[in-house]
Parts: structure tokens; sequence; C-alpha cells
């Protein structure tokens, strides 16, 4: 330690933190097809939301691409895991294309109750941010028109269907959102609408909901919090809201160590570090490593779930012969 420099530094590592089940499937699909099909594999879309991790893919033959008309006849197409609207596989099969959905099953799970209660004559509520990829497929299960897009509780209001008790409506969310603001839009749902279908598990997935939980007990701890992750991850984003509303008004997104200004902090004795559901651990391990080259640095891990859940593989992929 330098006379005069930073003290130390306290890190309290969030966990869990990083990625989630349906990340991990999302990239070993891409991964696999790419051994097993060899280079140029497609990926439709950002196979998840980080730019390491799509640069390291492609480094290995991945194209991205945003449309299906861009991939080439004869090379297989992945779709990433945020899920993609119905048109999309039904494209791909009128092509002939051979492809592997990396759709997260959490996401799937959404799509198979969106079109049961649309076969049940229900008109379909999702709660989601307009523009994000899993909104457009979750949307795009249905016929244009069948599902009504709220994204705040002032949008409950807006909805058609007054004096309507809910009795032919039900709602489904993106598995992304914030836990506390979606249990505000549900309620104003069922206030206005009080037979309104609810789904039986909730929507928002165990890896979002734990890594949000883990950073609200860190927020109570730390003087500032990094959440490691891209932009335009929903998740991501939400984490940063979340430690902030927790009481930590310096919570700040970075993707990457090259990123961060490490002086900034020079003033913060105890700082949290979390990263999104896309965010790979070794963009953690960096940041930690940038502290540590700038003053010295103690870290503790700061455990509020254990998380087990790991999803199967596509068949092609996992069949001693390739498909
Ligand atoms: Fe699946 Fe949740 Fe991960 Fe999204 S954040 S890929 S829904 S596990």
């Amino acid at each position: 330690e330098t006379a005069g420099g930073p003290g130390p530094l306290d890190i309290l590592l969030a966990a869990p933190r990083g990625f989630c089940a349906g990340v991990d499937r999302a990239i070993q699909i891409v991964d696999r097809a790419l051994e097993r099909y060899g280079r140029p594999v497609y990926v439709r879309h950002e196979i998840v939301h980080n730019r390491y991790v799509v640069e390291s893919l492609q480094a290995r033959g991945a194209v991205f691409v945003d449309t299906l008309e861009e991939v080439p006849d004869g090379v297989p197409v992945v779709f990433s895991a945020h899920g993609v609207p119905k048109s999309v596989p039904a494209e791909a099969e009128a092509r002939g294309l051979f492809y592997l959905d990396a759709t997260c099953p959490l996401v799937s799970k959404v799509h198979v109750d969106a079109d049961r209660h649309h076969g049940a004559g229900r008109h379909v509520i999702l709660i989601g941010h307009r523009g994000h990829p899993e909104v457009i497929g979750t949307m795009g299960q249905l016929p244009d028109g069948s599902i009504s897009l709220v994204e705040t509780v002032e949008d409950v209001a807006t909805l058609p269907g007054k004096d309507d008790r809910g009795a032919g409506l039900a709602y489904v969310t993106q598995t992304t959102l914030s836990v506390d603001d979606t249990a505000a839009i549900v309620e104003a749902l069922k206030a206005r609408f009080p037979e309104i279908a609810s789904p039986h598990k909730e929507d928002i997935c165990y890896a979002t909901t734990n890594r949000q939980e883990a950073v609200k007990i860190l927020a109570e701890r730390v003087e500032a919090m990094l959440v490691i992750g891209a932009p335009n991850s929903s998740n991501s984003m939400r984490l940063v809201e979340v430690a902030e509303r927790a009481g930590c008004a310096r919570a700040q997104l970075v993707q990457r160590a090259a990123d961060l200004d490490c002086t900034a902090f020079d003033d913060v004795r105890t700082l949290g570090i979390t990263a999104g559901a896309s965010a790979p651990e070794i963009l953690v391990e960096e940041v930690i490593e940038a502290f540590r080259a700038h003053r010295g640095v103690r870290v503790e891990e700061v455990r509020v779930r254990e998380e087990n859940v790991s999803f199967k593989l596509p068949r092609a992929l996992t069949a001693s012969e390739p498909a």
C-alpha cells in the first residue's frame, strides 16, 4: 500500500450471480454444434446478451445474424435463449434448414402457457418490456391481437374491458423482470380483473429471483455496487435498479474491466459485485483483478441461495450419430 493511496477494499461477491442454466445451455448448444457440424454455425440474434460470449463464439466460427434470410441454405442455425416467434421455426422448416432451438426451457414454459390460455379462449396479457427479444418471441406465439403487452401499473388502467371481471383473461410475464415491480403490476391487474387466470408457478425465473434477492441483501452492506453485464441484458439492468432501491445509491453496470475506472472507487471501503445471468465469471474475475492491481483487496462471497438447476441439450447434439 502506497502512502496516501487508497486503503484496502473489501469486496462482497453476491452468490448466486452470473450464468443461469438457460444461458449455460444456450452457449453449449452453439459450442457443440460447432464441434459436430464444423464452421460456420449461424445464430439468429445474440445467443445471450453478452459481447464477450458472442465474440468468443465468433472466433470459433459462429456467425450472428438478425434474420433467417441472412442464413444460407445448408448450414445449421441456432435460435437464441430468448425464444423466437412461431414464424421463425416455420420459416426454417419451409426452407429445409436444420435448426437447433436454444430457447430457455423456462421461456418455452411461458410460450406453452400462452398457447394453452389462447386455446381455452382467453385473451392473454403479457407483462414485459416492449422490444425485448423475449417479448417479441412470446407475442409471436399467438396470432396478432391475441396478446396485450403491459409494461407498467399505469398501463393496466388503459386496458379495454369496463366492468369486466377478467374471466376471459390470463396473464404471463417475461422471465427476467423486477420481482417487486411485477408484483405491483399483478396486484393492479387482479384489482381490476379479479377473475384473471394466473400462472401456476411464477414466470419470473429462479435465476432472476435469486440474483435479485442476493443483490438486495448485499446492497445493505456496501457503499457501492457493480453489476457485471450488458446494457441490453434485461436481468442485469434490473439488478442495478434493485440495488439502488435497496438503498445503494452508487450502483452501476459495467461490461468488463476495461470499461472501469477503479480510481472512481478510491473513497469506497466496501464494494458489492454481482453479475447478470448472461455474464461469464471470467469478467467478474477481471474486475476484481483490476482493483487488486490498484489497491489491497479482500474478497468475501455472500451466498443467499444454492442453485442446482441444469437443462438437457437437444437430442440432435447428444445422439451418437450427427443428425
Ligand atoms: Fe432461462 Fe431465467 Fe436464464 Fe432466462 S434468465 S435463460 S429464463 S434461466
